[in-house]
């Protein structure tokens, strides 16, 4: 069996963003040459998630909206995480609903998914570097 790791960095602009990283992830999988297995992609911070949706027009949108009503960003001082002197509560509550990581067959040297599953990085404390985890098995 061949293991393959790597690591892909990120630095979203704003404090919260989704970026689809599938392509990323499509090079990694020929980097490793393995051609039957499991791609396991996950977010290596507490802050943001790695899922699995469409690509389609108005979904990020509706995704913002939805995490905003369910956890709002502020105030910071409804949060007792906050009262650390952090001010990222709602981004830990935001990472747990979103998921931490996703888990796709390979099947024939390809990422073996439904015709609109695209694979997304999802961001809610941003503008500093973080790291995506991609790790590879099989053969
Ligand atoms: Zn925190």
């Amino acid at each position: 069996m061949k293991s393959f790791r790597k690591e892909l960095w990120f630095c979203t602009k704003g404090r919260r963003e989704f970026i689809n990283i599938t392509s990323h992830v499509e090079a990694a999988l020929a980097e490793s040459g393995i051609r039957e297995g499991l791609c396991l992609v996950n977010a290596m911070h507490i802050s943001a998630s790695v899922f699995i949706n469409d690509d389609e027009s108005g979904l990020h949108a509706d995704f913002e909206t939805w995490l905003e009503k369910l956890v709002p960003e502020k105030p910071h001082s409804q949060y007792a995480h906050n009262d650390t002197g952090e001010d990222n509560a709602d981004a830990h509550l935001k990472r747990t609903i979103m998921g931490r990581e996703v888990v796709v067959a390979v099947t024939n040297g390809a990422l073996d998914v439904g015709p609109w599953e695209q694979i997304f990085y999802g961001e809610f404390d941003g503008k500093r570097r973080k790291r995506v985890l991609v790790k590879i098995i099989g053969e």
